[in-house]
Formats: structure tokens, sequence, C-alpha cells
């Protein structure tokens, strides 16, 4: 069971933003900047491009949605949409908020925040959706 179906099952803590019956936002724990948010499917599929067209479509729109919540509350030019996948085997795609191509970094150094500030980043976000 990849580490994401165990947050889905809240077996590992996460600080969840918004859900329905198929797809999962949630703050990713080593952010590259504040509003970092993965959405994945519920279902455990690793590679994107397996999902099938339905599935696929229905991740971008729950995507859209929760970018739109990000961009209410985060300031930024735009909340970028990535998908990169090579840590974990379970679809997921990186909401990131940037204000230019530099801010999207992967390997620069994680932001650290605090529990209250990951749980008031994570109430933010959900309360603009
Ligand atoms: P990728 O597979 O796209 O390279 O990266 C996986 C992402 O998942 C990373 O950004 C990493 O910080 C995040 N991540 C890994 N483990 C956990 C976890 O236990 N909780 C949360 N919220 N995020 C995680």
């Amino acid at each position: 069971m990849s580490i994401f179906s165990k947050i889905v099952n809240g077996e590992i803590l996460s600080y969840k933003i918004y859900e329905d019956s198929n797809h999962l936002a949630f703050l990713d724990i080593f952010p590259i900047s504040k509003g970092h948010v993965l959405v994945i499917p519920k279902k455990e599929i690793d590679y994107v491009f397996d999902m099938n067209d339905r599935e696929y479509t229905q991740l971008l729109l729950f995507a859209k949605k929760t970018s739109l919540a990000i961009k209410k509350v985060i300031n930024c030019n735009r909340v970028s949409l990535n998908i990169v996948g090579l840590d974990v085997p379970h679809v997921h795609i990186h909401l990131i908020p940037i204000n230019s191509i530099s801010d999207l970094n992967f390997e620069k150094q994680k932001l650290t925040f605090s529990k209250e500030e990951f749980k008031e980043i994570a109430a933010l976000i959900r309360e603009a959706i």
C-alpha cells in the first residue's frame, strides 16, 4: 500500500483540505512554497498515463477546483500544476503557488511549518473551496 493510500485511510496523519469519493487534496509535508498541495485519486495507480480517460479528466477537474481555492488565499502569480511521480508510486498532482519559474525547483531546500501553521494553511484553502 502506498504512503498516500495510508493517508487516504487515515493511517498516516496529513493536513487534509478537501475530498470527494474518488479524490483527496492535502498539504505536501515538504512544501516548496506555502500552499503546496497534493491532489490524488483515492484509487492507487502508479503512473498518471495509465489512468483511463475518465479517471484522468476527473482528477484534473478536481485539481482545478482546488487550484482556484489556493489562488484565492495564497499570494502568488499563478498556481502551477506539476506531475513528477518519481518518489511515491501513487499518482499525485503538485499544485504549487509560484511567482516565477525559479520557484519551481524541486531540489531546493523545503520550507518548514509548525503543525499549527500547516493546519491554518489547510483551513484557509478549505474555506475558499
Ligand atoms: P514525487 O513523487 O512527485 O517526486 O514527490 C512526492 C511528494 O510527496 C513530495 O513532494 C513529498 O514531499 C511528498 N510526500 C512524501 N511523503 C509524504 C507524506 O507522508 N505526507 C505528505 N503530506 N506528503 C508526502
